[in-house]
């Protein structure tokens, strides 16, 4: 109703008018709890109500015209804080007392909404028979009237947020120079084979193709030959279980971490089949993968994911245990602009995690941010790539590093393929 009827407020400053103090209170912590400035009026307009309202009126926002407050009233106490440079926009409640009929008030605000149509009015008439009185008339004049004061506080808030919106900038679609072919060639040698879901390396590959920090990984089948890249790749390493039909690695025992020697390394190449073999006897492995064992940084995600009606959509959050057990997560619709990056990674409720706390050195919010445009490049230009998950994407003081990633491709052709 509020935005079908009204202007939108300039800016977040409201005047409370109400003939009954409760009211005012309730309207008053609404409107603080939603974003609103509950303004203290200029001392003119205090003086101004001072002259037409009652001695034991209050003329401080909320305005409390107390109950002998009229029709008349109404009109011209809205056209005094209306005028008021200090206020965007005014509510004005009303409790029904003997006497007054709710339905000339709504005249009323009638009246001053149409003296003063460049600052909305939003009417909380409460009503003596579960519909409030006065409705019709404000309706007909296409002026909003909630039972609830929450409800106006809500209405008045969701216009304020949408100006803000209006006015913030779209920011760039930044185009970062890439490896296209070489991810072209990824999916469709996956495509050809059938393979919905990109083996490891190959999601890392297409991941670096975009310039997308990753970590160095090496392909073993036995456990010398890890031992052997371990110690090439530098130690201490991570193994982990190379295996088309494990989705979640850690969940099967087929993740080894902070392996120390060659020694360690082989006896965790043993470690982590034997564990998939006992829990998956079906699934195929094809040994292991090698990576340098990543120390500190804070584990964040970074992801996609296809809805129906809006297409890819990216998402970014707080990674490893904390997307699982907090779901701080965020989600932006491709295309993702820098602004939208950066909002993304203010918005998550873990953002001060990022910017260190308590002592822990900040988070290098640069290269999420610059992660977040590429992967929006790399879904825009690769629309085949229906999900995409970085997790963890460690991020450190400079710096971060895709350590795990899983990408699931359309095998169907949509006669899109680029
Ligand atoms: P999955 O998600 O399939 O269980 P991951 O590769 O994400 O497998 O590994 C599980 C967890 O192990 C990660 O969330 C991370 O905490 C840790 N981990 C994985 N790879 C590394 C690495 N290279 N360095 C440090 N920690 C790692
Ligand atoms: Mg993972």
């Amino acid at each position: 109703m509020a935005f079908d009827a009204l202007p939108i407020p300039k800016g977040n400053r409201v005047a409370i008018l109400t003939n009954a103090g409760g009211p005012g209170i309730i309207i008053a912590d609404a409107c603080e709890s939603a974003g609103l400035e509950v303004v203290e009026l200029a001392p003119e307009t205090q003086a101004a109500l001072r002259k037409v309202l009652a001695a034991e009126a209050s003329v401080r926002n909320p305005v409390d015209m107390i109950a002998s407050a009229t029709p008349e009233t109404y009109r011209i106490a809205l056209g005094l804080v209306l005028d008021d440079d200090r206020v965007d926009a005014a509510i004005a409640a009303f409790v029904p007392p003997l006497g007054v009929r709710q339905q000339d008030v709504a005249e009323s605000i009638v009246t001053a909404s149409s003296e003063h149509r460049e600052k909305p009015i939003l009417a909380v008439l409460m009503g003596r028979e579960g519909l409030p009185q006065g409705r019709a008339e404000l309706n007909e004049a296409g002026l909003p009237a909630y039972i609830f004061p929450e409800s106006a506080a809500r209405a008045l808030a969701a216009m304020h947020r949408y100006r803000c919106w209006l006015a913030r900038p779209e920011g760039e679609f930044a185009t970062f120079d890439v490896d296209r072919a070489q991810v072209r060639h990824i999916i469709e040698k996956a495509r050809a084979a059938g393979e919905e879901h990109l083996a490891i390396q190959d999601a890392v590959a297409l991941l670096s193709a975009y310039g997308v920090p990753t970590a160095g990984v090496r392909h073993a089948t036995t456990a010398d030959e890890a031992a052997t890249a371990a110690v090439e790749l530098g130690l201490p390493a991570v193994l982990k279980i190379l295996s088309q039909d494990v989705v979640h690695k850690s969940d099967v025992g087929g993740v080894a971490v902070d392996l120390r020697s060659d020694d360690e390394v082989r006896e965790a190449f043993a470690r982590i089949t034997d564990s998939v073999r006992a829990q998956l006897p079906d699934a195929r492995i094809d040994g292991v993968l090698v990576q340098p064992y990543v120390k500190g940084g804070r584990e964040t995600i970074v992801g996609v994911t296809t809805d129906p009606s809006f297409g890819p959509v990216l998402m970014f959050g707080l990674g490893g245990i904390y997307v699982e057990a907090l779901r701080d997560v965020t989600f932006r619709v491709h295309p993702v602009s820098d602004v939208d990056a950066q909002e993304m990674v203010r918005e998550i409720r873990g953002h001060s995690m990022l910017q260190g706390i308590r002592g822990e050195p900040p988070s290098d919010i640069g290269v999420i941010v610059e992660t977040i445009q590429r992967i929006s490049q790399l879904v825009g230009e690769n629309p085949e790539i229906l999900e995409l998950d970085i997790n963890p994407f460690v991020v450190f003081e400079e710096g971060a590093m895709a350590v795990d990633a899983r990408v699931r491709i359309d095998l169907e052709d949509h006669g899109r393929t680029p």
